[in-house]
């Protein structure tokens, strides 16, 4: 999986590059996050359902967002939208500071099993509305958002350390989306680069529909 559609993608996509990442990928049981019914499916070049209308990304997405929060070993990590427990297993390879929240409890559930059961003891896991953040453990070098928002959330924002990167899809609700890297500059100002359009699920607000 990691040499064919990570580290040399055959169809134009853009390789990932960074050895840190390709070998957490390597090193997660992918098959181990998904549902027993898509397990065969686990390795393959796409997503795949994990229930409640919710999916695992794509692997190559994982690496490359992976790769846009330029991870360093004491770095701290906040990951919105646990869904099967997958990205941040890849995550707990790069830094032993992993937090993740995710809305849907069952989901929460079963990536919290997952993690266990793989031996992923230190990842942190929270459930409920990611649009909050995570406070008491703000701030951060880096915050993957893996459901579409149509903005920054302001909390999450606030929540990033200066020199942190946020690696966040934008857009309209399963319209256009666009990968953005936003970067917190040292007088805390904001830079913003546009990586590659993507389709996330939206994220769900507590108390909305
Ligand atoms: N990173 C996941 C893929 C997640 S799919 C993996 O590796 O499997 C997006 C997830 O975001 C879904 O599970 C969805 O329930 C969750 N989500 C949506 N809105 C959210 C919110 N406000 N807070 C936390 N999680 C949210």
């Amino acid at each position: 999986m990691v040499d064919e559609q990570i580290a040399h993608p055959r169809d134009g996509r853009e390789p990932v590059t960074d050895s840190r990442v390709l070998e957490a990928m390597r090193m997660v049981p992918r098959h181990a996050f998904v549902p027993t019914d898509v397990r065969q499916q686990a390795y393959a070049d796409h997503p795949l359902p994990i229930g409640h209308g919710q999916t695992i990304s794509q692997p190559y997405i994982v690496g490359v967002m992976t790769e846009l929060l330029r991870l360093g070993p004491e770095s701290r990590v906040l990951e919105i939208g646990t869904g099967s427990g997958y990205q941040a297993a890849v995550l707990a390879h790069l830094t032993p500071h992993v937090y993740t929240i995710e809305i849907v409890a069952p989901l929460a559930d079963a990536a919290r099993r997952a993690l266990q059961e793989q031996g992923y003891l230190e990842v942190q896991c929270r459930t409920g509305d990611g649009y909050r953040g995570w406070p008491e453990s703000a701030p951060f070098d880096g915050i993957i958002v893996t459901c579409s928002a149509e903005d920054i959330p302001r909390p999450l924002w606030d929540q990033l350390k200066p020199g942190g990167r946020m690696v966040i899809p934008t857009g309209r609700d399963f319209g256009v989306q666009e990968l953005v890297v936003v970067t917190k500059t040292a007088d805390g100002g904001r830079e913003r680069k546009s990586v590659a359009p993507v389709q996330f699920v939206p994220m769900r607000r507590e108390g909305r529909e």
